[in-house]
Formats: structure tokens, C-alpha cells, sequence
């Protein structure tokens, strides 16, 4: 038979036959014009059988690669038992509407703020491209005032128990006038025998009604509503919902609601503003009926009392109604004078002259100067103790907001103060205390160095528009894989509970055309959080631009090089093996690193240390090459096993 008629059955060139055939065990020489029939029969059936070979090889390469590629798309993620929609969204890094979709794919129709279970979310998530995993329950790693104070309750004898003054909260939309209210009430109620004196605004004021003691909390700006979002409404017994008469219920105001809902916190609703003409308080209760909260007045069960903190109409109401709640949740504000101290942080600053000072008030025991005592993270001697009025006092009875210094680091607002008596405790504590935080340490500087891919900023502008403005602006700047992650933005001032917040993720606090308060700026020193603010966005932009860079380390890219078959393995010694393949796609290299694949499993990983054609030692071999390799891996290769080859490549950001 002709060659060329050959090659056209084959469907090849002529040329591309004759380099094939000795391959296949045919030598009928390069010039050679006919073939034997008898013999391009055979040509043809071991034709076939390669090209079905070669064909297996293909698919099997293509599963290989469409599993690596897969591979790199699935990421892994930790989800707990229970987890609200909007979390999931995060954890996912996806939009929130994306995961409500797949949610309503699977029949389940629920809110953003409401727990889905995880067995629900492992499902969304694994549609959504994740390979999911139970995360165990987590840990719990702070028991909140309230269980304690339940805990040491339980263990006192009844007759020991006397009732404390209620601590009060304000929260409510931004100026719907909560700082008015707080210091109205103030103003006209200061305990008798006070009038005049010079009082100092330390987080939080007690106040005399019908000869009964009521505690307001009165953070600077929006602290305490901050404080009620982050600890939960712990430090309050009952909260005053401030909503503007001339305005309406803002998301402020449902958020706040959230939480006295969650907290299960008794309150009153204090329609604000009533002296203004645009003032509509009706509208307001028909509001709140609209979202089940049914005036008492209408039949329902939430009080509502019309008021405006610049004439004072209505504050006694008010007042008389916080009472009237103490009395109803009465259980819950039992305490033992004499029984152990535990307080709460309601406000801390440094004190140039005094070292750190803090607001506490006592929900047990009493406070008293000398007492040591252990603060959340701190620690200390109380050395000394003063009113709002500034008096000096020794002593701080329950619920009584009392400025106290002598501790060794910074309290922060939010967490529990104990009194330790016995000294011998106090110091086992202190050094369980010191240890943590050098485990802290550790775990944050650990943290740093594998590079976080996000820059998280805490943002503060002067006003709404600003504040969504430049909100929108640096949403944008993205550099790599470091994107900016707004955490909280917020219109007014920074906040102390913004620093704390930065510490705890470690973000950097922002601020836009606002200025940091003297405190703020000596916490954020105190915690080491990076703070920057400017009335200019272009500058904002550029140093947002510098951080993100800064955050870029290298990037290790896995460039893919070449897949090599396995035909055959000559033993193997100490990790390293010998054995013999062929390339079936790219090419290959020594000294480059390769992924071993056994049917569509990676089972190791290797190194590879020498090649061979013909027992020639040479540094590349292309596709369609068969060679001898020495390489090194953990686990033996068998026959059959692909290797997937590839490089490392850093690049610098
Ligand atoms: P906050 O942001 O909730 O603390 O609100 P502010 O107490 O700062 O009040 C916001 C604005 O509303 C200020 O200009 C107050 O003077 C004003 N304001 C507060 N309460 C009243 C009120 O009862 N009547 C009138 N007319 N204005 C009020």
C-alpha cells in the first residue's frame, strides 16, 4: 500500500506518519514510499489502539484538571450551630441578597436579622460554593454581668437582700433629643441638699424622686446606646426610648427596640418635643402600634409619655413611670449590700495626673476605697473614690455612678469589676489576668504577620450625606486581594466604644470633617489603634490607598506547568522514588514542585529531582516526551498516578 493513501486513512501527513511508526514498532524507513498490506493493516489497528489510549489519557487529564480547578474555587468555612442570615452573608463575603436567594431556593423564607440553623446554612452555603464544616459551639469566653449577679443572688440568704436603685438607659434615633432629656432630668431632680454645687459629667448621675434613688446613664454622644448595641443591654435595668414627636420612628430607633426586646429590658416610650407645633405625638402611637408595640392607652402594654425636655412638660410622668416599673421588676433588682462587689464600667479615661479612671457603678457589694479589684483585663487597688459633685468619698453604695482610680491598665466601659478580698486569690488572678494578655498578644501579632486581607475602618463623617458620600467613595479603592471593609459608619464624633470596637477587630478609626476628643484620641494611644481623619476626601482616599498597600504581602501564585503520566516506578528510597512517564501536557522542569494525583484525589505532594531522556540528564521535557524522573514525596506514586507540576511565583504588591 502507498504511504500517502496510508496517511490519508489515518488522517495525518504522510511526514507525520513515518516519525510515528517506529513508535508503534514499524521501521520501514524514512524513504520508504510503500508499505505491505499485511502490514498497514496492523499499522492501522495499533493507530487506533493509540489514539484510544491517548484519548483515556485526555479525559483523565481533564478530570485532573477540572478537579484542580474546582479545587481552587472551594473554600472552606467554619459555621456554628445557629447564625443569622445577614452573619452568614458575611462570613460567605457575599452580598446579603444573593444568600436570601438561595435561602428562598430552598423554601426558606426569613428575615435578615433571624437564626437560621445550621443545617439550613451549611446547605446554602455548599450551594454557594462552599465545602462547610461545623464549627463547635463557641466558646463562651465572658459570663455577662447579669448571669453573675443571678449566680451570687441565688446564693444569698433572702433577708440579706434590700432592693437597689434602678439603672436607667436613653436610647433613640440621633437628635431625638436623648442629651436633652438626660440633662433636663438631671437639672430639676439633683438630690436635695446639691442644689448648686458643681457637678462633673462622669458616664452617669443618680437622681431623687418621691424620696426614691434612680441611676441614668449618661454617656458622652451616643456611648451608651453604642455600649447597649456591643454588651447587650446589660448594664441597664430599665431603658427611656426618646422618639421625636415631629418626626418619626428612624432605624435608630427600631435598632434600639431590637435590643430592649432582646434584653427583655422594661420600658417607656418618651415622645419628645411635644412643645414644637409640628409636634404629633398621635402619630408617633400609631407608629408604634404598627409594629406591635400598642400603646397602653389603646389597650395595649407600652408605656408612652408625652414630654419635652426644653419646657420639662412631663418629665415627672416620666420619672414616676420609671418607678413604677422599678416596683414591677422588682425581683431583678435585689442585691446584697454586704455580699461581694461586682460592678460595671461605665466610662473609663486616663487622668494625666492619676493614671487610668473609670465611671462603675455597683450591681452587689459595695464599692470601697482599698478594695482590690479585678477589671476585665485589669487590675488594681481602688485608691480613690468621688461623686459626680466631686466629693471624696470611701464608700459607693448600690447603683451609685462613682469615679475611681488605681488600676494598672485602662478598664474599659462594659466590663465587670469583682472585688478579690482575700489577697492571695487577687494575685492567682492577676497572674491568670497577665498571662492571658501575653497569649493575646501572641495571637495578635501572629495574626498580623499572616497578613490580613481586609483593611477594616470604623468611619465617622459630620453628617448623613457626608458620611454615605465618602462611605461610597472608599468602598471603591481595592488593590489586589486587600479590599476595605466598612465596619460601622456612623454620623457624629468618634466614640469611645468605636476604639474599643477597632481593638477588638483591629480596624483603624476614620473620621470625616470630625474631630477626636482628647479622650478618644488618648484611648486609641492607649490600645495602639491607628487613627486619621481630614475635611479633605482626596487625602482620605490616599491614605486608605497606603494602608491597603501596606496590608499586600506577597502573592504566591501556583503557576501550572505541565501534567506528567505515571507508566512505571523503579523503587523508591527515603522519599525520593524513581520513576519513568510520560509528559501529557506543557512541559516539565527540575527542580519544580508537583501535586500527585490518584484517580481524582491529590494524595501528596512532590519535588522534582532529576530528569532523564534516555538516561541523559536533561532540565526540560515538552508534551508527548517520555523520561525517567527522580523525585521526592511522602507517599509512594504508583503507576497510573498523574503528577500535576507546577511553580511558585511571589509576587511583590
Ligand atoms: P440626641 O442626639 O438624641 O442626644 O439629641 P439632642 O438632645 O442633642 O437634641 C437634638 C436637638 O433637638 C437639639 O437641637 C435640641 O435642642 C433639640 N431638642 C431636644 N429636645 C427638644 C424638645 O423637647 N423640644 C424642642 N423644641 N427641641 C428639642
Amino acid at each position: 500500500m502507498n504511504i500517502t493513501e496510508l496517511a490519508r486513512t489515518l488522517k495525518v501527513t504522510p511526514l507525520e506518519l513515518k516519525e510515528k511508526l517506529p513508535e508503534l514498532g514499524f521501521h520501514i524507513g524514512k524513504k520508504a514510499i510503500q508499505i505491505p498490506d499485511e502490514q498497514a493493516e496492523k499499522v492501522v489497528e495499533k493507530w487506533r489502539e493509540m489514539r484510544e489510549k491517548e484519548k483515556k489519557e485526555k479525559r483523565l487529564v481533564g478530570i485532573v484538571e477540572e478537579k484542580i480547578e474546582k479545587k481552587e474555587e472551594i473554600k472552606e468555612i467554619y459555621l456554628p450551630p445557629n447564625i443569622q442570615v445577614y452573619r452568614l452573608a458575611e462570613k460567605l463575603n457575599l452580598p446579603l441578597n444573593k444568600v436570601m436567594a438561595e435561602l428562598i431556593k430552598n423554601g426558606v423564607f426569613t428575615g435578615l436579622n433571624e437564626e437560621i440553623d445550621y443545617e439550613i446554612a451549611a446547605i446554602v452555603a455548599e450551594n454557594l460554593g462552599f465545602k462547610v464544616k461545623r464549627q463547635e459551639k463557641e466558646e463562651k469566653i465572658e459570663t455577662t454581668l447579669k448571669e453573675k449577679i443571678k449566680e451570687i443572688i441565688k446564693g444569698e440568704k433572702k433577708e440579706d437582700l434590700v432592693k437597689r436603685p434602678p439603672v436607667v438607659v436613653v436610647v433613640g434615633h440621633v437628635d431625638h433629643g436623648k442629651t436633652s432629656l438626660l440633662d433636663r432630668i438631671r437639672e430639676a431632680n439633683v438630690a436635695a441638699g446639691e442644689k448648686g454645687g458643681i457637678t462633673q459629667k462622669i458616664g452617669a448621675y443618680q437622681i431623687e424622686k418621691n424620696n426614691r434613688l434612680i441611676t441614668f446613664i449618661d454617656t458622652p454622644g451616643h456611648e451608651a446606646f453604642e455600649a447597649m448595641r456591643e454588651r447587650g443591654g446589660e448594664v441597664a435595668d430599665l431603658a427611656i426610648l426618646v422618639i421625636a414627636a415631629d418626626d418619626k420612628i428612624k432605624p435608630q430607633t427600631l435598632e434600639a427596640i431590637k435590643i430592649i426586646t432582646k434584653e427583655n429590658l422594661p420600658f417607656v416610650v418618651a415622645i419628645n418635643k411635644i412643645d414644637k407645633p409640628e409636634a404629633n405625638p398621635e402619630k408617633i402611637k400609631k407608629e408604634l402600634s404598627e409594629i406591635n408595640l400598642i400603646p397602653e392607652e389603646w389597650g395595649g402594654k407600652t408605656i408612652c409619655v408625652p414630654l419635652s425636655a426644653k419646657t420639662g412638660q412631663g418629665i415627672d410622668n416620666l420619672l414616676e413611670n420609671l418607678l413604677l416599673l422599678a416596683d414591677l421588676t422588682e425581683e431583678k433588682l435585689l442585691a446584697n449590700k454586704k455580699g461581694k462587689t461586682l460592678a460595671t464600667v461605665i466610662e473609663s479615661r486616663l487622668d494625666p495626673g492619676v493614671g487610668p479612671v473609670a465611671t462603675v457603678i455597683a450591681f452587689n457589694g459595695l464599692l470601697r476605697v482599698g478594695d482590690s479589684v479585678i477589671i476585665g483585663q485589669s487590675y488594681g487597688k481602688i485608691r480613690t473614690m468621688k461623686r459626680e459633685n466631686g466629693e471624696i468619698i470611701k464608700e459607693a453604695s448600690l447603683s451609685q455612678p462613682v469615679k475611681i482610680s488605681g488600676f494598672k491598665r485602662m478598664p474599659l466601659a462594659g466590663e465587670i469589676l469583682e472585688a478579690v478580698g482575700d489577697l492571695n486569690e487577687f494575685k492567682k488572678r492577676v497572674k491568670k489576668l497577665e498571662a492571658i494578655s501575653f497569649r493575646e498578644k501572641i495571637k495578635l501579632e501572629g495574626g498580623k504577620k499572616k497578613g490580613e486581607k481586609k483593611l477594616k475602618i470604623v468611619l465617622r463623617a459630620e453628617s448623613a450625606g457626608s458620611l454615605d458620600a465618602v462611605a461610597e467613595a472608599l468602598g471603591k479603592i481595592q488593590d489586589g486581594e486587600v479590599k476595605l471593609e466598612i465596619v460601622k459608619k456612623e454620623v457624629g464624633r468618634p466614640t469611645e466604644t468605636d476604639v474599643v470596637l477597632c481593638q477588638k477587630i483591629n480596624a483603624e478609626m476614620i473620621g470625616f470633617n470630625v474631630d477626636f476628643s482628647l479622650t478618644v484620641k488618648e484611648l486609641c494611644e492607649e490600645l495602639g489603634v491607628k487613627l486619621y481623619s481630614s475635611e479633605i476626601i482626596y487625602h482620605l482616599i490616599d491614605y486608605i490607598q497606603k494602608e491597603i498597600k501596606a496590608l499586600q504581602g506577597p502573592k504566591i501564585v501556583e503557576e501550572k506547568k505541565g501534567t506528567f503520566k505515571i507508566l512505571a516506578t523503579f523503587g523508591k528510597s527515603k522519599g525520593s522514588q524513581i520513576i519513568g512517564g510520560k509528559v501529557i501536557t506543557g512541559e516539565i522542569n527540575n527542580g519544580l514542585k508537583t501535586k500527585i494525583w490518584r484517580e481524582d484525589k491529590i494524595i501528596s505532594e512532590g519535588l522534582i529531582k532529576n530528569l532523564q531522556i534516555n538516561k541523559e540528564d536533561v532540565q526540560r521535557v515538552g508534551a508527548g516526551l517520555e523520561c525517567g524522573m527522580l523525585f521526592t514525596s511522602d507517599e509512594e506514586a504508583k503507576e497510573g498516578d498523574i503528577l500535576e507540576v507546577y511553580e511558585v511565583k511571589e509576587f511583590k504588591a
